[in-house]
């Protein structure tokens, strides 16, 4: 494994340089947060006019085929992207689902129809798309999927879905949702599942945001109360909505390496420098214990850049990631949760105060410091991540399974839920 850019990695990060700096603002600090200051309507619009330059300069999608309006890059350069794109004070997130998840299972899956229809508008952020998965009894074991699409029996050609689902992210803004449903209960909890695209405004569909303790929105319940689904609107085989789903989810695995920081030790050194110490300390820095802290931070990301290393290098090679993406997965979220709570609490009470009362930096903090917890649940919570870890890559023995040779009708009668 080589830690440095080879010369063609070089080259594709001083061409993303040269572009960025002609097209965004630096941050004035490393943990500038952007559109602190916007509503989310805002900064949704701030984000699709950034999407929207980078998709015509080439950066819109770089691991997307060429076929499909991406670069053709590689992992690697994506990461390269990403690590400059992080110097510029400009929107990121927003469209992490729509193009990192939705629209990838498309290509394996969809008809040409629907790709004809949609990557482009999606690719140029003038579509959103959010993706339709958890409900309220199926979260880890999306097997426990309970919204029916059924098909309509007045000559039409399509389906009729009913049902709820949660936790859904920007599915107040999104134009499509890709869903999972139920659409034949006689089949084994897997196998009677069928994928769709669905229109977000399309008559039946209700969104209701979930307010969070932050103020935003970042997610929702949405209802389904007889939509109309035309069957030219299914992703893949009937039935064969879990395979269209793991598309899906394996590549939100691929995309999780990338959520620590960059300088993340740096903001908490820099935190420490201007906090005032306890027990007749000047600083906070003066105290062997922060201190402590402050190594085990900067371990933890050295350590989590070593495993994003293997891991490209595995891709490189056109291998599967292995454990390194779920060790990676529990150790990020864990780092920035850890990081949040320190930075808290060396600030004591006004630690309480808004970010916009205390001193520079404070926005990434009171933002981790709302939002870590979730990510130790997105994307498999802790416990799920630890199981595949403990069964794939330990060996150990596997969870005792219930369900094995049941129907879902039959699952559904014994109670189960996730
Ligand atoms: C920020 C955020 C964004 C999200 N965005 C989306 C989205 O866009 N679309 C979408 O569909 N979903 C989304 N989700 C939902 C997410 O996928 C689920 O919350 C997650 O899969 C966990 O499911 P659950 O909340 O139903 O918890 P449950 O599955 O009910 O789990 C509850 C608790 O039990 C534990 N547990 C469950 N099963 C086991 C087991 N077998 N062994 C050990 N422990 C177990 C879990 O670890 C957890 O602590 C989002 C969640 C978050 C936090």
């Amino acid at each position: 494994m080589d830690f440095n850019d080879s010369a063609a990695e070089a080259a594709f990060r001083h061409q993303c340089r040269q572009w960025l700096t002609e097209n965004a603002t630096t941050k004035q600090r490393p943990d500038d947060v952007f559109g602190s200051d916007l509503s989310q309507t805002a900064l949704l619009s701030q984000a699709r006019a950034w999407q929207r330059k980078k998709a015509a300069a080439g950066f819109g999608a770089i691991t997307w085929p060429t076929a499909f309006g991406g670069m053709g890059g590689t992992p690697v350069q994506e990461v390269i992207y990403r690590q400059e794109e992080a110097a510029f004070n400009v929107p990121t997130g927003i469209f992490n689902v729509s193009l990192g998840m939705v629209i990838p299972s498309l290509f394996v899956h969809g008809s040409e129809a629907i790709i004809r229809q949609h990557v482009e508008p999606a690719l140029h952020g003038d579509s959103l798309w959010c993706q339709l998965l958890s409900e309220p009894g199926a979260g880890s074991d999306l097997g426990m999927v309970r919204t029916r699409a059924e098909r309509v029996t007045d000559g039409r050609d399509g389906w009729l879905l009913n049902g709820q689902k949660v936790w859904t992210t920007l599915a107040q803004f999104a134009d499509y949702g890709l869903v999972l449903a139920r659409t034949d209960p006689q089949q084994g909890k897997f196998a009677g599942m069928t994928s769709f695209y669905i229109d977000m405004r399309s008559p039946g569909v209700q969104v209701r945001p979930i307010r969070q303790a932050n103020g935003e929105a970042e997610f929702n319940e949405v209802f389904f109360n007889n939509v109309f689904i035309p069957d030219s609107q299914r992703i893949g085989a009937e039935g064969g909505g879990w395979k269209v789903t793991l598309t899906g989810l394996m590549n939100e695995r691929l995309s999780i390496g990338g959520v620590m920081p960059p300088k993340l030790w740096q903001s908490a050194a820099d935190l420490m420098l201007r906090s005032p110490g306890k027990h007749g300390h000047h600083t906070a820095m003066q105290d062997s214990r922060n201190r402590q802290k402050l190594s085990d931070l900067y371990l933890n990301a050295q350590g989590l850049w070593l495993l994003q290393c293997r891991g490209l290098t595995a891709l490189g090679q056109g291998k599967e990631p292995g454990a390194e993406l779920s060790i990676a997965k529990i150790v990020a979220a864990r780092t920035l949760q850890d990081f949040a709570y320190f930075a808290m609490d060396l600030q004591g009470a006004r630690g309480l105060l808004d970010a916009k009362a205390q001193a520079p930096g404070w926005e990434l903090v009171q933002r981790l410091w709302f939002g870590s917890a979730g990510m130790r649940i997105a994307g498999g919570t802790d416990e799920i991540v630890k199981n595949n870890v403990g069964e794939r890559i330990l060996g150990l023995p596997p969870e005792p399974r219930t369900d094995k040779g049941k129907s879902f009708r039959e699952l559904l009668d014994e109670g189960h839920s996730s």
